[in-house]
This record gives C-alpha cells, structure tokens and sequence, in this order.
C-alpha cells in the first residue's frame, strides 16, 4: 500500500469510477480510491496497520491537509475578492 497518490487534488476521473473498488480488509467498506481506504484504516483500524500501512497512512494524512489548507487559503481569498468588490460597487453606485 506504498502507492498511494500523494496529491488528492490530482485524483483523475478513472479513479471516481461507478463502483468503489478498494475494499477493506477488517470491515469490508469499500472506497473509490486507494488513499480513501488508506485514510479510512488508519482512522478506524490503527491498531491493524503494519509498518507500510502506517506510513502511508501519514502521507495520505499529510497530502489531505495541505489540500485542506489550499482550500482554505483560496476560500478565504474569494471571500475576500467578494468582500471588496461588493465594497466598491457600493462605492461607485450609491454615492
Ligand atoms: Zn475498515
């Protein structure tokens, strides 16, 4: 399980196909994409990861946070385009 894609956000469209194919080994929940059902063992299952599991499970961690945060990051810069530029409209039309 070291081949985990370590980008989420360059996940293609063959891997959200029609049926989840990635099952897991303790609970039989199946997942779309591979570093899907690395993240759901290493929450649910920690104690049944082996060392390969573990790492991956920590690189797959650590790829959904720094999505997490670019999200974050370009959410807030949206926000805050919005912000003004609803400011400046108001601005220009109301005065
Ligand atoms: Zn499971």
């Amino acid at each position: 399980m070291t081949d985990v894609q370590s980008d989420p956000s360059r996940r293609s469209e063959r891997d959200t196909a029609e049926t989840p194919t990635y099952a897991c080994d303790d609970c039989g929940r199946r997942f779309y994409t591979q570093d899907l059902l690395v993240l759901h063992r290493g929450v649910a299952h920690p104690s049944a990861l082996d060392e390969g599991e573990r790492d991956a499970y920590r690189e797959a961690y650590a790829a959904e946070e720094r999505a997490i945060r670019s999200f974050r990051i370009r959410a807030l810069g949206i926000l805050v385009l919005l912000y003004f530029g609803f400011l400046l409209l108001y601005v220009f039309y109301a005065s």
